[in-house]
């Protein structure tokens, strides 16, 4: 898998406002915020794209999922909050390392654009 700016914040080569970190998962403030929380929640394995995730990965993509109500509780928007995956380059995704966008802060629109 190849490596991507993301692989570079998790290590820690560039950086990057760290919200929560585990053995699993890495969270960070995005550098251009849709929201006025806008979290980026991503798995420290490089699966490119969520359609890359493989069964053996299941556990992992829970994890996110409670990283994301943890990462929720402490910022305190845990009563409302959307969960955003773009998966691949057609959905909006640019960065090939999959993760969940968590924002909150302002009212949301359905459908989203
Ligand atoms: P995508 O469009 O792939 O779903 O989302 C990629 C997100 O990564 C964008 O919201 C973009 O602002 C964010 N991003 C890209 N490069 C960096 C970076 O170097 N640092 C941080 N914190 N966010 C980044």
């Amino acid at each position: 898998m190849s490596e991507t700016i993301f692989s570079k914040i998790i290590n820690k080569e560039i950086p990057s406002d760290v919200v929560y970190e585990d053995d699993l998962s890495f969270a960070f403030r995005d550098i251009n915020p849709q929201a006025p929380v806008h979290i980026l929640i991503i798995p420290k394995k490089p699966i490119p794209q969520l359609t890359d995730a493989a069964i053996s990965d299941q556990e992992l993509l829970g994890h996110l999922m409670l990283v994301a109500n943890k990462v929720a509780e402490m910022e305190g928007v845990v009563d409302a909050f959307r969960l955003v995956l773009n998966n691949g380059a057609g959905a909006g995704q640019e960065v090939m390392h999959m993760h969940f966008h968590l924002l909150a802060g302002r009212s949301f629109t359905w459908p989203p654009g």
